[in-house]
């Protein structure tokens, strides 16, 4: 097989993190599989080198700041090739320019253009494991990088690139849950769900794999498998489609967010462009629209109300109330205080009813649902963050563990 392994920043959190890779690798190679790396910077290291720029200044220089950042990603991949050497398996470091990861020539959070992967296919070719440096590229004669958690963008492109059988992320966590088990102790690992499934999870806020790595999976059909680095337990299985059972599951996770606030513009006259420009004055001022609804009041009269983020939500309003001339609506009012719950599932597509049920075992924990929002596999609704912990472990319970999960 060929075979793809990223590893985490807490994965080679130190040097006995380190040797402890060197080991999975090197028996990875042993079992006859051709075996490229992707790692993150050490631990802490990227924040680090952010802090010793913004020591110096405010305002770095991009190029500048890049060119800093990427070095995190160096140091670990020079050190697992060593450990490697250690155990006798060839391995050679590359940084993203030298793995051929060409990028769009913007600093920060370029993205991918195009990974010529001669060397890598060279190295492959010659029993080398070639250990690269996630989360970087080039472009032109500047090194860029591609935000903060690219490197788990890194390996499936690469993953793709090589054409690799399988893409296997390594972490701290031993997979993917069926919602956060720090604060529903019945959370289960999921044995294996779909693309479109991960990628509303990962960007619903599901820790474990960053959505743009899920959304080039799913673009690639890259095969992933989240693990953890700590042990040998079998992770969750990331593909294109599921067959059969797992299928008729119609709820696969909860994701949840706290920090919810809520604008409501109440009596807009409907003109023709009036909610258009609210929403891209609002974009133009980089506040974050999240779930959004408008109602029909009265003939040629709407109420809006959207979510933002909490930290945006006096920005959001300071834009609203600068539209009120314009826009003529009665009044805004904003909501703080809210939280948001979102029901996961390919399965929904073929099990009408589920945002049904979802609104009752909601109603009957007492929880009030303030907004709705659904896409063909998703519910969310927007809920007190104060019933936010009743909230998920009641639909966690039924749609999960119950009678409602499909295993009857
Ligand atoms: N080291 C980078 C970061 O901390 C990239 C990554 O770890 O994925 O954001
Ligand atoms: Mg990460």
């Amino acid at each position: 097989m060929r075979i793809v392994q990223k590893y985490g920043g807490t994965s080679v959190g130190s040097l006995e993190r380190i040797e402890a890779v060197a080991d999975r690798v090197a028996k990875t190679v042993q079992a006859g599989n051709e075996c490229a790396v992707v790692v993150s910077a050490m631990g802490k290291t990227t924040d680090q080198l952010v802090e010793l720029a913004k020591g110096l200044t405010n305002k770095p220089d991009a190029r500048e700041l890049d060119a800093l950042l990427s070095t995190g990603e160096q140091v670990s991949a020079a050190l697992l090739s060593m450990a490697l050497h250690k155990r006798n398996i060839t391995a050679k470091s590359y940084t993203g320019w030298q793995a051929g990861i060409e990028t769009e020539a913007i600093h920060g959070t370029a993205r991918m253009t195009n990974v010529r992967t001669e060397f890598l296919e060279q190295a492959l070719k010659d029993g080398i494991v070639p250990v690269v440096t996630g989360f970087q590229g080039i472009a032109g004669d500047s090194v860029t990088t591609l935000g903060r958690g690219g490197s788990d963008t890194t390996a499936v492109v690469i993953a793709a690139a090589l054409d690799a059988d399988v893409c296997e992320i390594y972490t701290d966590v031993t997979g993917v849950f069926t919602t956060d088990p720090r604060t529903v102790p019945n959370a289960r690992k999921i044995k294996s769900l779909q693309h479109e499934e991960m990628l509303e999870l990962a960007t619903l806020g599901a820790q474990v794999l960053h959505p743009r790595a899920v959304e080039n999976a799913k673009k690639f059909s890259v095969r992933l498998v989240v693990k953890s680095s700590f042990s040998e337990e079998e992770g969750t299985e990331i593909v294109a489609d599921l067959e059969g059972l797992e299928l008729q599951k119609p709820v696969t996770g909860i994701a949840t967010e706290k920090s919810v606030a809520r604008i409501a513009v109440v009596g807009v006259p409907v003109n023709r462009h009036g909610l258009a420009k609210m929403f891209s004055k609002l974009a133009e001022e980089r506040v974050n629209v999240d779930v959004i609804v408008q109602s029909v009041v009265k003939e040629r009269v709407v109420d809006v109300s959207f979510t933002v983020q909490e930290q945006d939500v006096d920005e959001a309003l300071a834009v609203v109330e600068g539209l009120r001339t314009e826009l003529g609506f009665e009044d805004v009012i904003k909501e703080s205080g809210l939280a948001k719950i979102s029901i996961v599932g390919a399965g929904m597509i073929s099990n009408p009813g589920v945002a049904g049920e979802m609104f009752e075992i909601l109603a009957s924990a007492d929880v009030t649902i303030k907004m709705v929002s659904t896409s063909e596999i998703k519910v969310s609704c927007i809920i007190p963050a104060s019933q936010l912990a009743t909230a998920v472990s009641s639909v966690h319970s039924a749609f999960l563990e119950g009678v409602l999960s499909g295993s009857k």
